[in-house]
């Protein structure tokens, strides 16, 4: 199997490259001689640059314009090549890595996930990851064409987009950073789900959704007024870590009792073989759900109880009108979703009891990694409150061009859609993701200080 060789690409040439990928994707096809007016390189900079992008596959040259006859050879255009990946999304999740791409037009080029023992080392992970997307891609995956690769990790993100301030996970974003070539945003897996499922899923077009997912780790993710929040400290969607029964097990986070310890998959399994139901895995309770196994349909009915009265309590917190269950254990079906459901109606506040959706999630497993890519895409209006990333760097203005019409980006920043057009090309429409309906997010503005109240730090959230 052929490796992505890691590559040291000087700020600046990354930054020119990242301008004319940006124009080709946000107009299709340009000759040089438009590009060079909205790029605003030097004739000898834009050279080089595409030399480079043609030279790794990032860019391909398109049917010349059609040419009456005598007026000499046709301009050569230039596009981004339909068959590399343009952005990757990749969900790290406790025992499976799932990754998905898309391409030029923002359609899914593939999905893809794999099993891992749980505790493996993440350089392996990041193997596996790999491994994966160049079984989408094959020789599809041109690094610098890459606009950004999402990556949903367990827990939540407290620091910067990089991981940076997160400890262990900084060596994560530059190991993924160096074999993957994008820029790389990190974000907590479940709420990627959630963001997914809101975008192309169970909850697409909701304004107001709550999504829980119920796998090895149990966690969410919340969208209000048609925006994904993400919380303070990150920590928004950590509804595994509701208490639910204070003389409980103990959880990873430092809690007792919580949503987790008896809703995760190893939690109900233990439950199972601790009433005397005979099976180590889902496959064998999902047989046994199936059999009508009394010990099952029970413990399944308790514990869904306790789910819907968590999602009841979240419901009157929030007010959302769609409830999404995803994970594997929804996919046991109605013996767990009907009591939850049941809970939800008895515990929601009676304005709202009937007028609240329970949905199954749609998208399984590789949800994570599809909001991965709506993440690195950036143009989903759910994404509208999160702070911007880091820029990536910019090109040195051309005489033509402000240094604002210099950065690589979609319409709404690009220089031609500034000016008016000036006859050429307008942008071209994205499909999907939101993107119609793309607002240009900003970094949050910091409030003034508030006085702050002394709150209890003893325990430590992980889904
Ligand atoms: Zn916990």
């Amino acid at each position: 199997m052929r490796q992505f060789t890691p590559e040291v690409v000087l700020p600046a040439r990354r930054g020119h490259e990242q301008a004319v990928l940006g124009l080709l994707r946000a107009y299709g096809p340009l000759n040089r001689g438009e590009l060079s007016r909205r790029c605003g390189l030097s004739r000898t900079t834009l050279h080089d640059t595409l030399t480079g992008l043609l030279a790794a596959g990032a860019v391909v040259t398109a049917t010349p314009d059609e040419a009456p006859r005598g007026r000499g050879r046709p301009a050569e255009r230039l596009a981004l090549n339909p068959a590399a990946g343009q952005a990757l999304g990749i969900d790290f999740s406790r025992r499976a890595v799932y990754v998905a791409a898309v391409g030029v037009t923002y359609e899914i080029v593939g999905t893809a996930g794999e099993a891992h023992a749980p505790g493996l080392p993440w350089p392996d992970r990041v193997a596996l990851a790999e491994r994966l997307v160049r079984g989408l891609l094959g020789g599809g995956l041109w690094r610098r064409a890459l606009k950004g690769v999402g990556v949903g990790v367990v827990g939540p993100l407290t620091g910067a987009w990089d991981g940076s301030r997160d400890g262990a996970l900084s060596g994560v974003a530059a190991l993924l950073g160096e074999r993957f070539g994008g820029p790389v945003l990190l974000d907590n897996n479940t709420r990627l789900a959630a963001l997914a499922e809101s975008t192309l899923g169970a909850a697409a077009g909701d304004q107001d959704a709550l999504y829980l997912r119920l796998s090895y780790g149990v966690g969410g993710g919340v969208v209000a007024g048609g925006v994904l929040h993400r919380g303070a400290d990150g920590v928004s969607g950590e509804i595994g870590h509701v208490p639910v029964d204070p003389a409980g097990r103990s959880c990873e986070c430092g809690g007792t009792g919580c949503l987790e310890t008896v809703a995760s998959i190893r939690a109900v399994l233990d439950a199972y073989r601790a009433r005397g139901g005979r099976g180590d895995d889902l496959p064998a309770l999902k047989a046994a759900v199936e059999a009508r196994d009394p010990i099952a349909l029970g413990l399944l009915s308790e514990v869904g109880g306790q789910i819907g009265r968590v999602l009841a309590a979240l419901s009157n917190a929030i007010g959302p009108r769609v409830i999404v269950v995803g994970g594997e254990l929804a996919e046991l079906g109605a013996p767990l979703l009907e009591p939850v459901r049941k809970a939800l109606d008895a515990g929601a506040v009676p304005i709202s009891r009937h007028r609240l959706t329970l949905r199954r999630a749609a998208l399984g497993g590789v949800a994570g990694a599809l909001g991965g890519v709506a993440l690195a895409l950036g143009e989903s209006p759910l994404l509208s409150r999160y702070p911007a990333p880091e820029p990536e760097p910019e090109p040195e203005p051309g005489p033509a061009a402000s240094p604002a019409d210099s950065r690589a980006g979609g319409p709404a920043d690009s220089p031609v859609g500034r000016r008016g057009g000036r006859g050429g090309p307008s942008p071209r429409p994205a499909a999907g993701w939101g993107a119609a309906q793309a607002r240009p997010r900003r970094p949050l503005t910091p409030l003034p200080s508030l006085p702050t109240l002394p709150v209890s730090r003893g325990r430590r959230a992980a889904s």
